[in-house]
């Protein structure tokens, strides 16, 4: 017979407390305070990341700790037409059969629910467990700042269970790490007068670089660099770009871009039908992977301050030279990407041509020498790379003792067999990877769908499976 647990009025009581990230505030106090009204040891630090101690049960006291970590923070999103503060109202929610969602805005199971877990376990008096170091972690959504600021140094333990999957009956065991690279192309400009020439590509695909970029879907942004140069290789000079735009996110596939180039007079004919034939090509190219790809090509009379032709060429160079997509896939996970990079945005300012590449790579070595590669390729053009927001891979390593406990107590509940799987996205696993090397980490969680959208839903079943399997991991461990 199983007690009785408080995950959802938890998990309901945290809906209350408004906790996007950047505002921890709140949601860090109240994690204090529920530790300090059970006299629990605990910690926060000022990037508002809580640590809690929690002994283990009688016998099991002097066990080594396991590590419980979930992210205080959630995504902000809200669906249009809805007007909702998240810095100040609560989330209103709605359950409908099996599953949890609120009202035109994100839910924040992700990861609102990994906290109401470890909280409900550390209510219970009836279920044996080993000294427990429960690590809510600050703004992961923005860049894992509150696991970058954590100081790792007293979390020794040789177990750690990530609580911020979104995928019942599957357990991750490996992320990437990541790098932004900024990269800054000094151009110049002169005024061409005659015909503009617009380029405006839509209808990729697109996608988050860390799902999708083994897809060999088409990059929005490439697109006018590759029609610039098939004009070049055509022997067309004098134009120049005026305006180049597209992307988003440095983590998101783009899928749009828009181009405008200024031609004199007396060659825009020439030029257009030159651009015009590029387009084809790259129709051609992509009519199966992009079907609905459209590359609308359209021109006015006009003048710009464009760029030379020659800092036209160099640009279209450099994005057309960069490595850009897959780089390798992992020979421990046939179906996973193992290096990458995406050029994610991309601009132009009076002075510079800016691109925005996201780097990623299970292995940190290949990711310090792609780093080493952008760089370089960059300077050959007489650019800069500028390197960000570095954070350590988690590497792969299979059939660890916990995650054959893991298997064991998931087939177990469910009869099911436990799903081994690892992303190309990044996770806070790599930062305590970075620390401990040999710490046996897994990332498990209940079922979500749509998450960081405001469709994002919880199933009500699965936090009981996921319950029920974090007990039962306590309890054999
Ligand atoms: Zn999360």
């Amino acid at each position: 017979m199983r007690s009785a647990h408080n995950v959802m009025k938890y998990f309901r009581e945290i809906c209350t407390i408004p906790h996007p990230s950047f505002q921890m505030e709140a949601i860090s106090d109240y994690c204090v305070d529920f530790a300090k009204k059970r006299g629990l040891e605990v910690t926060k630090d000022e990037a508002c990341n809580v640590v809690i101690r929690v002994p283990g049960t009688s016998s099991r006291r002097f066990e080594p700790p396991v590590i419980l970590q979930a992210h205080l923070d959630m995504v902000p999103a809200v669906a249009a037409g809805v007007t909702f503060d998240f810095s100040k109202d609560s989330l209103r929610l709605v359950e409908e059969d099996d599953w949890i969602s609120a009202e035109g805005t994100t839910l924040g199971a992700d990861d609102g629910i990994g906290v109401a877990l470890c909280l409900a376990l550390i209510e219970t008096d009836d279920i044996p467990h080993p000294p427990l170091i429960i690590v809510f972690t600050a703004n992961e959504e923005v860049g894992m700042l509150g696991a970058k600021a954590l100081d790792m140094s007293t979390l020794k333990a040789p177990r750690m269970i990530n609580l911020d999957h979104c995928d019942e009956g599957s357990v991750v065991i490996g992320c990437a790490g990541g790098a932004t690279a900024e990269l800054t192309l000094p151009i110049e400009r002169k005024e061409i007068s005659g015909k503009l020439i617009q380029i405006e590509i839509t209808g990729m695909k697109g996608g988050h670089s860390g799902e999708k970029i083994h897809l060999g879907g088409a990059n929005a942004l490439r697109m006018p660099a590759r029609i610039i140069r098939e004009m070049v290789y055509s022997g067309h000079t004098g134009f120049g770009m005026a305006e180049y735009s597209g992307g988003t996110a440095e983590n998101a596939i783009p899928k749009n871009s828009h181009c405008v180039l200024a031609v004199p007079e007396e060659n825009a004919a020439d030029v257009q039908a030159a651009a015009e034939a590029a387009a084809d090509i790259l129709r051609a190219r992509w009519r199966k992977k992009e079907p609905d790809m459209k590359i609308e090509i359209t021109s006015c009379d006009g003048s710009a301050n464009a760029l030379t032709f020659e800092s036209t060429r160099a640009f279209a160079r450099l994005i057309r030279d960069m490595p850009n997509g897959l780089m390798k896939m992992s020979e421990e996970m046939p179906d996973l990407p193992q290096t990458s990079l995406n050029l994610g945005k991309g601009w132009l300012t009076e002075t510079e041509g800016k691109l925005v590449y996201l780097l990623r790579s299970s292995v940190d070595a290949e990711k310090e020498r792609l780093k080493t590669e952008v760089a370089n390729i960059t300077k050959d053009y007489g650019g800069t790379a500028e390197f960000s927001a570095d954070y350590p891979g988690w590497p792969i390593k299979l059939d660890t003792p916990l995650q054959t406990l893991a298997g064991m107590v998931w087939k177990w509940e469910t009869d099911e067999t436990m799903e081994i799987t690892a992303t190309h996205g990044g996770l806070e696993c790599g930062l305590f990877a970075a620390a401990y090397p040999d710490m046996d980490i897994i990332s498990v969680g209940p079922q979500m769908f749509d998450i960081h959208t405001s469709d994002e839903r919880l199933s009500l079943s699965s936090v009981e499976l996921v319950w029920n399997f974090l007990i039962q991991m306590m309890e054999q461990m």
